[in-house]
């Protein structure tokens, strides 16, 4: 017999294969992080022996959900930023959390973080950290990442202008400095299929045309994508227009910056003239409906930009425009909210949406070979529901049952590169209960150290584990 570290046997598999397969009473057999073979259960369980078998009767098992956009270290500000357009809220809320957080804060937040997209089906996230004060609070939100047991992409947002559009002075600096801390960046973490570190951009306004075009130099000799805010309001298209007399992406088109190795979040402001040019060089869109919604930016035109052919993925955003990292909220959100933007609710339906989740955060990724579907030779990147709360029940549709009707409380099994991180509902290689008590108790330093306006006060939270110090 073959031999298998994990099988799971006796599950609805939703293979999202090119014939979007769905595969009754099937069973996965996965061999040094990928999938060594899947079928029917009686077909795999009689071929392969494994160290651990996990029953799956009564569960639906998916790929791995793929969320291309989050700053998780925003996870301390859940609730600081109510109700306000994002220029105030980038002002007085992320950006002083983001001068004042320690290292050690940020690999609480960012694992904080993590667990919560795991407890949400993801098994991929593209994380954007903003400036690093210090070298240490990338090592520490890389070690999250990495403990999370997430595969992850790593970026560090570059900032060299700004200061007219309220950016603060501490996060600007010359680009020079940039490409040098990429540059330390690349040779700690070179990449793995785990983990790799990438450029990323705030938004249009917060860098020159010349240090932008130095980052893509860098991005094209190195092959390294870059990620950047574009189009998330009106305000990216009225200060280039300002600045260099033509709307965002015809100026990226006309200095040569879009490419297929950048990685567009938001795309909410976006013309016919846009998408075309997204088109015509393979762009990649990450959108993100919770935050559009919480930050009133408005309602990307997905359908149109996925109808054009461009590659669509969805991201949850940073905790900071969302208040939560909930990946399942995300797919739900981005079907509705396509239905009410066109008044119609055969707009989009739940398999596209899901095709975004897995599919298409796998192209975005430049890793469509690797994950967002359950083939043999691909990664085991997967996540199981079970019919375990009302929520969720009867389930006639697979896929729209995920969109529309789960909940975190019925994801049951994590598995990201083979490695089971949530079985019965519980982390398994982490002491989650330690970490959401260290997470409530440095977020309420970390608000005070900034003034911000949280309403509880310390203590109220009772005994801290003593982990933290
Ligand atoms: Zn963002």
């Amino acid at each position: 017999m073959d031999k298998a570290d994990l099988l799971l046997t006796h599950a609805l598999i939703v293979t999202q294969d090119k014939g979007r397969a769905i595969i009754p009473d099937g069973a996965i057999a996965i061999w040094q992080g990928r999938i060594a073979a899947l079928g029917a259960t009686g077909e795999i369980a009689s071929r392969f022996k494994a160290d651990e078998t996990l029953d799956m009767t009564g569960k639906i098992v998916f790929p791995g959900l793929v969320n291309t956009h989050d700053h998780l270290f925003q996870v301390a500000t859940k609730g600081l930023g109510e109700d306000m357009p994002v220029e105030k809220w980038v002002a007085a809320v992320t950006s002083p959390t983001a001068l004042s957080i320690s290292p050690e804060e940020i690999y609480i937040f960012v694992l904080t973080g993590c667990l919560e997209l795991i407890h949400s089906g993801v098994t991929t996230v593209v994380d954007m950290n903003y400036k690093g004060m210090q070298f240490k609070s990338h090592d520490e939100n890389i070690r999250a990442m990495t403990d999370s047991g997430l595969r992850g992409r790593y970026t560090t947002t570059i900032t060299d202008y700004g200061k007219e559009y309220n950016v603060l002075p501490q996060m600007v600096d010359p680009i020079e400095w940039y490409i040098e801390e990429y540059t330390r960046l690349f040779e700690k973490y070179p990449p793995t299929d785990r983990l790799a570190v990438w450029f990323s951009i705030g938004a249009p306004w917060t860098i020159t045309r010349e240090g932008q075009m130095a980052i893509k130099k860098v991005s094209d000799e190195t092959n390294t994508p870059i990620v950047m805010h574009i189009n998330e309001n009106y305000a990216d298209n009225e200060t280039i227009i300002r600045r260099y007399g033509k709307p965002v992406i015809p100026f990226y088109d006309e200095i040569g910056f879009l490419s297929p190795k950048l990685l567009a979040i938001h795309c909410v402001e976006m013309s016919d003239t846009d998408i075309e040019l997204f088109v015509k060089h393979d762009v990649k869109v990450s959108h993100n409906p919770v935050s559009n919604m919480y930050l009133g930016s408005g309602i990307a035109p997905v359908m149109k930009m996925h109808k054009a052919g461009l590659t669509i993925s969805l991201g949850v955003d940073g905790a900071g425009s969302n208040n939560s990292q909930d990946m399942l909220e995300t797919l739900k959100c981005a079907a509705l909210l396509q239905k009410v933007g066109a008044k119609d609710a055969s707009a989009v339906d739940a398999q596209t949406v899901l095709d975004w989740a897995t599919l298409g955060g796998a192209k975005a990724l430049g890793l469509e070979k690797e994950i967002g579907s359950l083939e043999a030779g691909k990664r085991a990147d997967l996540f199981a529901i079970a019919l375990n709360t009302p929520k969720v029940v009867p389930v006639h549709d697979p896929v729209a049952s995920l969109i529309y009707s789960c909940g975190q409380q019925n994801v049951v099994l994590t598995v990201a590169d083979g490695k089971v991180l949530m079985k019965d509902s519980v982390i398994q290689h982490i002491d989650e209960a330690g970490i959401i008590a260290q997470c409530q108790e440095a977020a309420l330093a970390l608000a005070t150290r900034c003034g911000s306006n949280s309403k509880v006060k310390r203590g109220w939270w009772g005994n801290v584990t003593e982990k933290y110090s």
